[in-house]
């Protein structure tokens, strides 16, 4: 212990919960405070795992509850009932020992220079615009994830259905139930009908393709007895504008879903982009030849991709990163040039630093002797720091297979390099000028998660590098843990500002860097068929894949209670078929 801090949390810790108040509003150094925006994926996880009671903690957003995004699929079609797949915000911040409050409102501008951000209640939809409110931060979390990207498509925003919050997915569910009594009505004709239930999903990606899977599941195992006398009326199409669907899968899978979703008679329209939709037509245009066609529909869904939203614009614009998809950080989080403002999920993409631009600093860490030359002992010692700091390093040398350093050398030196060489800061900068090569051309979240693929799966390069949706529960979700426990230590790492052993000297590295662990990949395909995709390249596609699906996802729920209710949804669907009222 050192110093009154250490004292004053001793007493805090023994004291009566009253004294404790008391205390803390009198005496006790006021707390540091951290302001969360955001109640998703990334900003629950923070707050699950945040237990470090010197902290206070509000949390502001415009959603009082957080959403199980992976489930919101189910909701659309009845197979899971929304309020099954939300948690209220509130019962996640009463069980913390932490002194966290909430506001509903949205965050309308950050303010970095003063510390401040401005806020917006959105309880009350008229009173909206007026009630701009200030908060004051010491360190700022911004987790507010993506918005709808419609690329400007004329006609989206007003004839679309958009599938990301759990209203999305109640609206699509009371417009399918609408769309099957609609076509029951009298007095129209065949092609009317035909027009209502034809259902369009716009975009290839997971989102797309297992919405348009959901809806095939219920008009072949609910519609059939229900609506018998238009089932045979029903049209799914789905259009895809490059070559393939879920294209940021493996192959295998990718070709199984396309060849699934033909035979169910799923119509998959490649190379297929959307020009306009208006009320009753959606326009496409074909890649390739250039051939237009507008075909007439009765839903749509777009789900093409996610951009910025308003607020992060506006700031990466304040800030100088105006020309970016999302804000960027460093491996610890921390808004590129901001040591106090964290940013996470999906609005944020984390900058991978090349090795060429530390490297003067890494020669000279490794160094110990400060004798100008590195012996391949001193090399040897500082690789795996240098892999943890720099993955492109650990995938690199796994490319060119060279295991030990003396091969890496030999290339730098000629076959002169023996176990006894030494390395001079040129040689040292010609054996790992090429490791920065590996990073290039990759979108920085996804190059995170293919690198940790390549690195733990030896999965080749060229299955992945059509990634085009890093954006992932499992990134926020690990970020989200990852930064709490930053947090959570962050007081012994004050103290000890030279950091934990394996970064001590370099001040700034307090905490390990944040490294994207990925555990798999599901893609539910319909039929209770899912693919897999596993780390380890271990694709594998079926029914029993379903069923790891139903485990995984009840497992990942975020409260007993929550998991109860999707259980037990699972079940009564089973046995009773879907609710179709609406
Ligand atoms: P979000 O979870 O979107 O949370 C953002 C939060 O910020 C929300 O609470 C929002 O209300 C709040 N907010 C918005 N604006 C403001 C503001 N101005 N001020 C304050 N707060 C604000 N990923 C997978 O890995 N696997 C899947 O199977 C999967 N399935 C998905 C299915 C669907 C239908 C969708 C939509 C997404 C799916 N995802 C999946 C992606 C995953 O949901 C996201 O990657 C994840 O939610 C990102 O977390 P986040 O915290 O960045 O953002
Ligand atoms: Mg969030
Ligand atoms: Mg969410
Ligand atoms: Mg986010
Ligand atoms: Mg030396």
């Amino acid at each position: 212990f050192n110093g009154s801090k250490g004292h004053i949390a001793h007493a805090d810790a023994v004291a009566s919960n009253d004294d404790r108040r008391i205390a803390s509003s009198e005496q006790v150094p006021k707390k540091k405070k951290v302001v969360l925006l955001g109640t998703g994926w990334g900003g629950m996880s923070f707050l699950k795992s945040l237990n470090n009671p010197n902290y206070e903690v509000q949390v502001v957003s415009p959603r009082n509850f957080f959403v199980f995004t992976p489930l919101l699929p189910s909701v659309t079609c009845g197979k899971v009932e929304a309020r099954s797949i939300v948690e209220p915000i509130r019962n996640i911040i009463r069980k913390k020992n932490v002194n966290i409050s909430y506001s509903e409102a949205e965050c309308v501008k950050i303010d970095p220079n003063n510390k401040k951000i401005y806020c917006r209640a959105t309880i009350d939809s008229h009173s909206k615009g007026e009630e701009v409110f200030a908060v004051e931060y010491d360190y700022l979390i911004i987790a507010v994830g993506a918005q709808v990207n419609t690329f400007n498509t004329p006609g989206v925003m007003e004839n679309c259905h958009f599938l990301k919050e759990i209203d999305d997915a109640q609206k699509i569910r009371k417009n399918v139930i609408d769309s099957f009594e609609k076509a029951s009505l009298p007095n129209l004709s065949d092609e009317e009908r035909k027009k209502i239930l034809h259902f369009v999903v716009v975009g290839g990606g997971p989102t797309g393709v297992e919405f348009a899977a959901e809806l095939h599941d219920f008009v072949n195992e609910d519609v059939v007895k229900l609506y018998p006398n238009v089932q045979d009326l029903v049209k799914i199409t789905l259009l895809e504008a490059t070559d393939h669907i879920l294209n940021m899968f493996d192959k295998r899978i990718t070709n199984f879903a396309e060849q699934k979703f033909g035979r169910d008679g799923i119509d998959v329209k490649l190379g297929s982009m959307v020009t306009g939709i208006n009320e009753n037509e959606i326009s496409t245009k074909v890649r390739g030849n250039g051939e237009k066609t507008s075909t007439p529909y009765g839903m749509v869904l777009w789900s093409t991709g996610i951009g910025p939203r308003p607020l992060i614009k506006e700031f990466m614009k304040q800030i100088g990163q105006g020309n970016r998809r999302a804000l960027a950080t460093d491996e610890w989080l921390r808004v590129e040039g901001f040591g106090n403002i964290y940013a996470l999920g999906d609005c944020a993409t984390v900058n991978q630093r090349k090795v060429m631009e530390d490297i003067s600093e890494i020669f000279r860490k490794a160094d110990k002797d400060n004798s100008g030359t590195l012996t391949v002992k001193e090399f040897q010692e500082i690789i795996d720091d240098i892999c943890e700091r720099y993955p492109q390093v650990e995938l690199y040398l796994k490319n060119k297979q060279v295991r030990n350093m003396v091969d890496l050398l030999k290339e730098a030196k000629g076959d002169a390099a023996k176990e006894s060489m030494e390395l001079n800061i040129e040689e040292f900068k010609s054996a790992l000028s090429e490791v920065d090569s590996q990073m290039k051309n990759l979108p920085a979240t996804a190059q995170v998660i293919i690198l940790v693929h390549l690195v733990h799966s030896g999965t080749k390069l060229i299955h992945f590098q059509g990634i085009n949706h890093p954006q992932m529960f499992q990134v926020a979700n690990q970020q989200g843990a990852y930064l709490a426990k930053c947090f959570n230590r962050m007081e012994e790492c004050e103290k000890n500002p030279e950091g934990p052993p394996r970064f001590r000297g370099t001040g700034r590295h307090r905490f390990h860097p944040f490294r994207y662990r990925h555990l798999g990949q599901f893609a539910p395909l319909g039929g209770e068929q899912t693919a897999a995709q596993l780390p380890g390249d271990w694709v594998s596609i079926g029914h029993s894949e379903q069923w790891l699906w139903y485990s995984v996802y009840a497992s990942k729920q975020v409260s007993w209670r929550t998991r109860a209710l999707v259980v037990s949804d699972w079940i009564r669907r089973f046995i009773f078929g879907r609710d179709t009222s609406g």
